[in-house]
């Protein structure tokens, strides 16, 4: 609101929208400051690293030096896949989409949001989808059915960095995961509360009454 060109009587409207408007953010910025000291770290840094090595090490095995489309599932699995992808050595192409089911709170809402799904030609290719996490399995469920519906690829691989096995409503298993997790609400690396914490390097969670 440093707009220049607007009236003195517009001005102090527009300040005093900042001042409130910077008010609550604060007020939200200490809120989730002070949920951060009370996460509880389940992987460490190192830990998850050294996962995505073995991880890559099955993935070159099964690939050899065939060609790769892997579609990382926006926006909870960016880091995983960028970290994986670069210790997978095969041709390979990166593909983003978007899908959303939580919509900023700590459970789904029971339906996936397909925000962005736009794909390439798929027929004839090896897909290997990668993913944050796998809950009640819906988001994997559907996109399944969607690659299904849309293309016959040469394979269709599902990697999971996280498997919540205990929470699967729907009938999907990870072709590959990282750590099978509880029922907890988990945090960081990617997995964020409400849009916050995707940055962190490690993967922690909060117990449900500290939310
Ligand atoms: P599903 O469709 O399997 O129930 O849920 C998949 C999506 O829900 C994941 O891609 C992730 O975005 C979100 N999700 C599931 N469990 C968690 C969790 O413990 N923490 C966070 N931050 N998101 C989760």
């Amino acid at each position: 609101w440093s707009y220049l060109g607007c009236r003195s009587g517009i001005k102090r409207k527009s300040e005093s929208c900042t001042k409130n408007n910077t008010r609550a953010k604060i007020k939200k910025e200490v809120r989730l400051v002070m949920d951060i000291n009370k996460l509880k770290i389940l992987f460490t840094e190192e830990q998850i690293q050294n996962r995505i090595k073995e991880l890559a090490d099955e993935m070159n095995n099964f690939y050899g030096n065939d060609e790769v489309y892997a579609i990382c599932v926006l926006k909870g699995a960016v880091m995983f896949a960028v970290d994986l992808v670069k210790h997978l050595n095969m041709p390979l192409k990166m593909e983003f989409i978007t899908l959303s089911s939580y919509n900023g709170g700590t459970s789904t809402s029971g339906k996936v949001n397909a925000v962005d799904i736009s794909l390439p030609d798929l027929n004839g290719k090896n897909v290997l989808i990668i993913e944050d996490i796998v809950d009640t399995g819906l988001t994997a469920k559907f996109l399944l059915d969607f690659l299904n519906c849309n293309f016959h690829t040469k394979s269709t691989k599902f990697c999971s960095l996280l498997d919540k096995k205990i929470t699967r409503t729907a009938d999907v298993d990870a072709d590959y995961y990282g750590f099978e997790v509880d029922d907890k609400f988990l945090i960081g690396y990617g997995l964020d509360y409400d849009g916050y914490y995707r940055n962190l390097r490690y993967i922690g969670y909060v117990d449900k009454d500290d939310l």
